[in-house]
């Protein structure tokens, strides 16, 4: 038998009133990153995948080999090599960090553990933290302290549940560029967590979207995050996805090869940045009014989201300099150039 590359999950899995319905391809060697706002079950998943929640329909499969299904099989969380970085890291206040980094390898009666785990104190910059307990530490410090424990025990797949959710403005970046370079030198398979497209974007090889215990949308970063296919998709990653005829706007080329005939397109996408507002029309091709419902900060500038009747939001993207006339409630006038506008 050949095993089959990866992870392959299909399982429907129940926590109380929530149901998880679960179909992915986990392709080896590479990080995928799971997005989903707070409640669409993302730990849920994860907690499937390490063994703490048996399926009740379906099967996990790692390599070719059931780690989990629902008549039973189950491979139990210690002897999976599946390691869970979960949301609160709860290190062990008795021990120091060197001890809680050691315990995983410890527990399976390896014998240099202590020189492993300060390897991986090393790599994560917490070298000299070793002797200190966990309640001597900043939250930074114990993010990569667990990091560490989860990275030394060594396992075959790392999920990480949102490692980087309870850290401060500061402390977050340095982190995410560590776990960026630790996880490309590693080239563990990797699932990450997160309800922050900033962490898939610069993170993860593969992206897929939760909502409400479904897997909506899945496939490359780029695709997924660059080219939604989901009206919620399109929202939570912040690009403009509306019906076709939507303020008569005009199309460019359409995404990918043609799918079939005209009549055929359904929506049009565009990306925020692509968007000028501005207060009188000038008689371009694809103008629109609309209403300004609010204003929000990006990287780099303002985001507005305009109200068009009947129809979506749609978000533009303006420098600070020219929103003094944008107020909540303003009437304006958008514009999007035709090649910005792809047809889906
Ligand atoms: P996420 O990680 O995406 O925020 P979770 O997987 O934690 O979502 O939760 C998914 C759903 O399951 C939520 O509606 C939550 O209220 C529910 N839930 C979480 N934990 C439990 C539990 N122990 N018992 C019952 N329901 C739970
Ligand atoms: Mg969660």
């Amino acid at each position: 038998m050949t095993a089959e590359p990866g992870m392959v999950v299909d399982v429907t899995a129940v926590r109380g009133s929530f149901t998880l319905e679960a179909q992915l391809e986990i392709p080896e060697a590479g990080v995928l990153a799971v997005l989903g706002p707070n409640g669409s079950g993302k730990s849920t998943l994860l907690e499937v995948l390490a063994g703490l929640l048996p399926p009740q329909r379906g099967e996990v499969r790692w390599r070719g080999r059931t780690l989990s299904s629902a008549d039973g099989r189950l491979v139990p969380p210690a002897s999976r090599r599946v390691g869970l970085l979960a949301q609160d890291p709860l290190l062990f206040p008795h021990l120091t960090v060197r001890e809680n980094v050691a315990f995983g390898l410890r527990a399976r009666r390896e014998r240099d553990a202590a020189p492993v785990a300060d390897r991986w104190l090393e790599r994560l910059g917490v070298a000299a933290l070793a002797a200190r307990r966990p309640r001597q530490l900043s939250g930074g410090q114990a993010a990569r302290v667990a990091l560490a424990r989860a990275l030394a025990a060594e396992p075959e797949v790392l999920l990480l549940d949102e490692p980087l959710a309870a850290l401060d403005a500061a402390a977050a970046p340095e982190l995410r560029q560590l776990l960026a370079e630790v996880l490309r030198e590693t080239g563990l398979t990797t699932i990450l967590v997160s309800h922050a497209v900033l962490d898939a974007a610069l993170l993860a090889d593969h992206v897929a979207v939760l909502r409400e215990g479904r897997v909506v949308e899945q496939g490359r970063r780029a695709d997924v995050l660059g080219a939604p296919r989901t009206e919620f998709t399109a929202a939570f990653v912040g690009v403009n996805l509306v019906p076709a005829g939507f303020g008569g706007l005009r199309a460019g080329a359409p995404a990918g090869p043609p799918q079939g005939s005209p009549a055929q397109v359904t929506r049009l996408r565009f990306r925020p940045g692509a968007v000028v507002v501005s207060e009188h029309p000038d008689g371009r091709e694809n103008t629109w009014e609309a209403t300004v419902r609010w204003l929000e900060p990006v990287t780099g500038g303002v985001r507005v989201r305009l109200a068009t009747p009947d129809q979506p939001d749609v978000l533009a993207d303006v420098d600070a300099a020219g929103v003094d006339q944008l107020r909540p409630g303003a009437r304006v006038w958008a514009h999007v150039p035709v090649e910005a506008v792809q047809t889906i």
